[in-house]
């Protein structure tokens, strides 16, 4: 039996995108320019889909520290720290970490994914039950298949959901009980109610892991996340979080205040069993934490260009994703076929956005998604409305003809 015959699927649906253009797994970038501008097939193009929040990739700061710890250290650590060491500048990036989180201590894993995956693995058995919200990403759902916990998935942004299936587990009696929430949901760019949800978690009692990937240093005054947003941290157990988007880097972390919870360190295959983020990943990472604790300004600009982002979509008539301002703005498009077609237009024209379909999407809904950056120029954000309005009025014209 052919293994390979179950994707084969794959390609009928990849050859269907093909005939429509590109696909955004072909895409090649030929050349960076900036943390917002690249060349792709040839040509300069706004990027609006990176995820590089705080446009943090070309800092002179971080580049310096890479180019530093590569001169000095080499190109890579060559094992697990639980098996090869620990050096000195992983520690000095997890002690930078705490410092700006403002937790007891935190725990770098050597990427988001993977820090998901050791998180839950190391805080849920098989014992437990681990309650995930609907639309939660793939590296919780992997992290809670991984843990051998049962899972129980409650509605998306639900607290009364959760609280339903909370009370029904108190009937049956459980072991340990994880809920984990994002402060920004990928793809829509929604937030959890955190104050509902931890009005459940007073009643019921549950140990909460927030996901903070793309609200770290993006909201909260100081850039700590959600919970620094809602004044809700001290309820906050856990929180896991990502170096590849605010940062601009690669790699992932856990914070907590809980005393034992360097443990985890021993007690998690993802930590213990893959080599730790080369030198210049753990460097450019600290320089960029510093950063991001030195230039508040990163976020107002931020905010401002989101905010500026959202409101020439909502002008167009876009189907918002999310009525709430954040730096991930998705809309809405009817059909795969016409998200493709919208996808390969804008690319075309200049811009690159994200091509969001089922069944990696909410409701299998299908999305062409922007990530703002605080590096856009407000040129660069004109154009990014200016395309899209021109794309939108080219479909408005075929469909009536
Ligand atoms: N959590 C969430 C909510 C994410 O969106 C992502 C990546 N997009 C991750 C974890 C994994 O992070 P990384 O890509 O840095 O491994």
């Amino acid at each position: 039996m052919d293994l390979m015959q179950k994707h084969a699927h794959l390609l009928e649906r990849q050859q269907k995108m093909l005939q429509a253009g590109l696909d955004e797994v072909v895409v090649c970038i030929d050349r960076i320019l900036s943390p917002t501008h690249a060349i792709i097939n040839g040509r300069e193009t706004v990027l609006a889909g990176t995820n590089n929040y705080m446009g943090i990739t070309f800092a002179e700061s971080c580049i310096e520290a890479g180019k530093r710890a590569l001169d000095d250290f080499g190109t890579g650590t060559t094992g697990s720290r639980v098996a090869n060491g620990t050096y000195a500048m992983h520690r000095e990036l997890e002690e930078e970490l705490a410092k700006f989180l403002n937790r007891r201590s935190v725990i770098v894993f050597t990427t988001g994914y993977q820090a998901n995956l050791g998180m839950i693995a190391g805080l849920a058995g098989a014992n437990d039950t681990v309650y995930l919200d609907a639309d939660s990403h793939a590296s919780i759902y992997d992290g809670c298949a991984v843990s051998g916990a049962q899972l129980v998935r409650f509605r998306h942004n639900d607290p009364d959901n959760l609280a339903k299936r909370l009370a029904r587990a108190n009937d049956e009696g459980e072991g340990g009980r994880l809920v984990i929430l994002e402060g920004i949901y990928s793809m829509y760019g929604d937030r959890p109610p955190l104050k509902e949800f931890i009005d459940v978690k007073r009643e019921y009692g549950y140990t909460l892991l927030l996901d903070e990937a793309h609200s770290f240093g993006v909201l909260g005054e100081n850039g700590r996340g959600v919970a620094e947003e809602a004044g809700l941290e001290d309820e906050v157990d856990f929180i896991v979080g990502t170096f590849s988007k605010s940062i601009g880097s690669i790699g992932g972390f856990g914070a907590s205040d809980h005393p034992l919870f360097d443990l985890i360190r021993y007690a998690t295959r993802a930590y213990m069993f893959t080599a730790s983020p080369s030198p210049s990943t753990i460097a450019t990472s600290t320089a960029a934490v510093r950063e991001l604790a030195q230039h508040p300004e990163f976020r107002d600009r931020l905010r401002y260009n989101s905010k500026r982002l959202h409101e020439g979509f909502k002008d167009l008539g876009l189907k918002m994703c999310c009525d709430v301002v954040s730096p991930v703005v998705a809309v809405h498009v009817e059909d795969e076929a016409s998200t493709v077609a919208m996808w390969n237009a804008l690319l075309q024209e200049g811009v690159y956005v994200n091509l969001a379909l089922p069944p990696g999407t909410p409701n299998n809904s299908c999305l062409l998604r922007c990530s703002v950056s605080a590096a856009h120029s407000d040129a660069d954000i004109d154009k990014i409305i200016e395309l899209f309005g021109n794309v939108v009025a080219h479909r408005e014209t075929r469909a009536a003809e």
